[in-house]
């Protein structure tokens, strides 16, 4: 079908307003932040509602047009620009805050509702309760980030990865079928994804590869009264894992935070750890902070080591989330260029990445943010290397690409697995995974989108 007619078509499901086919909006939709190779959509597309998602689906199935689902296009490694062409669906219109349970601690939510909408409106009307943030810009959406398996502020404290705290999806497949799962499938509430066959991890991780999410569950959790920062300070790499052991040994932290990077100069060769912990009392605060620096007594008297007193503007940017520190430094280059390799890992892992960190980043002449974020009470970390650049430098760009391409490497040798990596990393991942888990990717791929509509290049299972 000629593109003329496509968009007619598209304009009769959603109105003339929200679709486009105007030279500067491709070239948008076209590209991200990060280094990946730009590819232009032959459309852009918001739909206002899932009964519109179904007929723009059905009707990409129909004329084989692949549909690359957007909700902030803030990954950083382009899994939202269109490797095949096709449709960029962006998802923003459907941003409504369908219901907030105060008794069963959960939200509903469109598709598109961005983190900073659920945050505010939570403040706003449910003061009493809080959704775990992730530290992207607030335009980030909560569909966006469980399709990638993101982690925020409560991931510590609070059950693991996001995709881990979502209770219930409504999905349109591939085929166009619209379909609930979780306990509102078969009930009107969306309190659990348990006891039920668990069909919501075939749209977990999957990076927009299986369907379009509509709706989202997401657990929420209490907003204690008081809360407070304290910062762990070494010079020794090797201490991390013993450090970031005991502050989770206490089961007192909500978020606890690793960090190395070369600036500020004052602080280069220190890595801090940054333990964020909540109470509802001011008695229960001074407990928990007493707890969690006596378990490092021996560490600070023994070791290089000890508590960083925080001046209050540095306390301030420790205590918000999300954390604005890491959206400045994405910028530091100026030209606004970014990309990090987030590699999930065992926590002992993380000195021998850092010192891969600094190796990579030195060879290539690039600067560095390198840090991890404690996931699960400690089953795993997520490790970043995050590499800003300045997009007109075509040098420092290729720079960073060929850092990022040896990071995953890198990451997979140090035993972890790259985490919403662009197409290479992907790559890299299924060579290495066991050919069982392979193919039954490829059956699920084949089930779900028979056509292959589906952010084609993703996940490509050949
Ligand atoms: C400074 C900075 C800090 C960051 N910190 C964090 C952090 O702490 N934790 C974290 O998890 N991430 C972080 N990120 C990464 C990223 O921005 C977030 O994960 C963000 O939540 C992604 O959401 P998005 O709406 O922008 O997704 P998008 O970029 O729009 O999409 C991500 C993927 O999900 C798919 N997708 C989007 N919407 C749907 C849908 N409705 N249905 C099906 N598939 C869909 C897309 O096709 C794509 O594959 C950070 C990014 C930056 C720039």
């Amino acid at each position: 079908m000629e593109r003329t007619e496509i968009i007619v078509q598209l304009k009769a499901i959603v109105g003339d307003a929200y679709v486009s086919d105007a030279p500067e909006d491709l070239f948008i939709y076209s590209r991200d932040q990060g280094v990946q190779e730009p590819h232009l959509p032959d459309g852009v597309v918001m739909p206002g509602s899932a009964s519109e998602v179904v007929s723009i689906i059905r009707f990409a199935g129909r004329e084989n047009i692949p549909v690359v689902p957007m909700g902030g296009g803030l990954v950083l490694s382009g899994l939202t620009v269109p490797l095949k062409g096709g449709l960029v669906l962006d998802m923003k219109r459907m941003n409504r805050i369908l219901e907030v349970n105060e008794s069963s601690h959960y939200a509903v939510v469109e598709a598109g509702t961005s983190q900073g909408m659920l945050d505010a409106y939570l403040r706003k009307h449910h003061p009493q309760l809080k959704h775990s943030l992730p530290d992207a810009p607030p335009a980030a959406t909560i569909a966006g980030n469980i399709a990638i398996h993101g982690s925020g502020h409560l991931s510590q404290s609070e059950g693991g990865f996001h995709s881990e705290m979502v209770t219930g999806l409504e999905v349109v497949l591939p085929t166009g079928e619209l379909v609930k799962l979780g306990s509102c499938s078969t009930v009107p509430a969306w309190f659990s994804r348990a006891p039920l066959p668990d069909l919501a991890g075939l749209f977990l991780g999957w990076n927009g590869t299986t369907g379009v999410i509509t709706k989202v569950g997401i657990k929420l959790f209490p907003r204690p009264k008081y809360h407070d920062v304290l910062v762990y300070m070494t010079e020794d790499i090797d201490l991390a894992p013993m450090v970031l052991g005991r502050v989770i040994g206490t089961s007192m932290a909500e978020d606890i935070n690793y960090a190395l990077a070369p600036k500020p100069d004052y602080l280069r060769g220190f890595q801090m750890t940054v333990v964020n912990f909540t109470a509802n009392t001011e008695e229960e605060l001074a407990f928990k902070r007493k707890t969690l620096r006596s378990v490092m007594k021996d560490l600070y008297e023994t070791r290089d080591s000890g508590f960083m007193p925080v001046p209050p503007n540095m306390k301030a940017g420790f205590l918000e989330a999300p954390q604005k520190a890491l959206s400045k430094f994405a910028d530091v280059r100026k030209g606004g260029g970014f990309e990090y390799v987030g590699a999930i890992m065992p926590i002992e892992r993380i000195p021998d990445a850092c010192r891969a960190g600094m190796e990579i980043t030195a060879r290539h002449g690039i600067t560095y943010s390198l840090g991890a974020r404690i996931i699960g009470r400690g089953n795993a970390a997520m490790f970043f290397f995050a590499y800003p650049f300045n997009r007109v430098d075509m040098d420092e760009v290729e720079r960073v690409k060929k850092a990022l391409e040896e990071t995953n490497e890198t990451a997979l040798a140090l035993g972890g697995i790259p985490w919403k990596t662009e197409v290479q990393g992907q790559q890299a991942i299924l060579r290495q995974m066991e050919p069982g888990t392979y193919a039954l990717m490829k059956r699920i791929r084949a089930v779900l989108d028979p056509a292959g509509i589906m952010n084609p290049g993703n996940w490509e299972v050949a």
